[in-house]
């Protein structure tokens, strides 16, 4: 089996009909970025930058963080790294930094956090973009956006970041921004986000916790945690419709593009890229390299037109059994 990854890593995503489906991945540990080179990743579609925060006893420096970032930034080069800026609350907690709240996942997080401590983004910004001096492939992620102010005002802040670094004579410029949608309100403002951005990248996990209301972490409704329900289908679909109609690329980071039948449907829905952990990718990569195009579409096609979530999964499994 070893073999027969090593064959895989250095061919496309490619249906049998033509179609090749970018594959990018997740990481959070500078380890990651060796894994995910050998699996054949074409990009970093979500550096969890909390990552590095969370196994630390106290902020690290803007200088800190610029090392830790140039690891990503360099070892990828010069595919895309795409950097979250610090998505901290909800389950993801920093030791010297507590936030206690009754209800976390609808409480203080991800760029609300940041946008409240503008000395904590300006840093993280700042380090990222030092990161990226000398190289053209930083991309900058903004997590749990509800409101199109909030995309304002982080744009803003970059653009100050930028400036403050020129400034100072380092020769970068502004990377691509984008914006998550991973909370529902989200879903219905694709276009104006769109609009104010580089790029769109779904963060399926949140949005199907928020979208069904089901705690992504509670082992007593994860029976009701499932990604493809009729809801979230539909959800996934019209934001890659929406995104399309602005022109910008959209993206999916979460969990689901890491499942065969997943990734097919996101093929078929239009998805630009696929983004997920290094683990899974060659059998994502597999499953795409053995249906066509037109196989991918009419899964899509008669996967929306049911009605349970449970029907979904058997039949997708079917699918995927008799495609190979
Ligand atoms: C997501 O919510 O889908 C996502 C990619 O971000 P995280 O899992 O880090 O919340
Ligand atoms: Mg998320």
């Amino acid at each position: 089996q070893a073999t027969e990854l090593e064959a895989l890593k250095d061919l496309p995503a490619e249906t049998t009909d033509g179609f090749v489906m970018p594959l990018w991945v997740n990481t959070g540990l500078v380890a990651d970025v060796a894994r995910s080179l050998d699996r054949g990743a074409e990009g970093i579609g979500l550096y969890r930058t909390e990552v590095p925060f969370m196994i630390r006893e106290f902020f690290p420096s803007e200088q800190e963080q610029a090392d830790t970032y140039r690891k990503q930034i360099e070892a990828f080069s010069p595919r895309p790294v795409t950097m979250r800026t610090l998505d901290i609350g909800g389950d993801k907690a920093l030791p010297y930094f507590p936030i206690n709240e009754e209800n976390p996942f609808l409480g203080w997080r991800g760029i609300r956090v940041t946008l409240d401590h503008p000395e904590i983004f300006l840093v993280q910004v700042r380090a990222m973009l030092k990161a990226g001096e000398g190289y053209d492939n930083l991309r900058i992620m903004l997590p749990m956006v509800t409101s199109v102010g909030e995309v304002e005002d982080a744009s803003r802040q970059i653009d100050r970041a930028v400036r403050e670094l020129q400034d100072e004579g380092y020769a970068i410029k502004r990377p691509l921004v984008g914006v998550m949608v991973e909370v529902p309100a989200a879903v219905y403002q694709v276009r104006r986000f769109a609009r104010r951005v580089d790029f769109i990248s779904v963060g399926s996990n949140d949005l199907t916790q928020y979208l069904l209301a089901v705690d992504r972490n509670n082992p007593r409704v994860a029976g009701l945690y499932v990604s493809y329900h009729p809801a979230v289908l539909k959800a996934l679909q019209h934001i890659a419709r929406e995104a399309h109609k602005e022109d910008v690329t959209v993206s999916i980071c979460g969990e689901v593009a890491s499942e065969p039948g997943g990734a097919l449907l996101l093929m078929a829905m239009g998805y630009d890229v696929l983004s997920m952990n290094a683990t899974n990718l060659p059998k994502v990569k597999s499953a795409i390299r053995s249906v066509s195009k037109q196989d991918a579409d009419l899964l899509l096609k008669e996967v929306m037109a049911m009605d349970d979530a449970d029907r979904i999964q058997v039949f997708i499994n079917e699918r995927l059994e008799e495609l190979g």
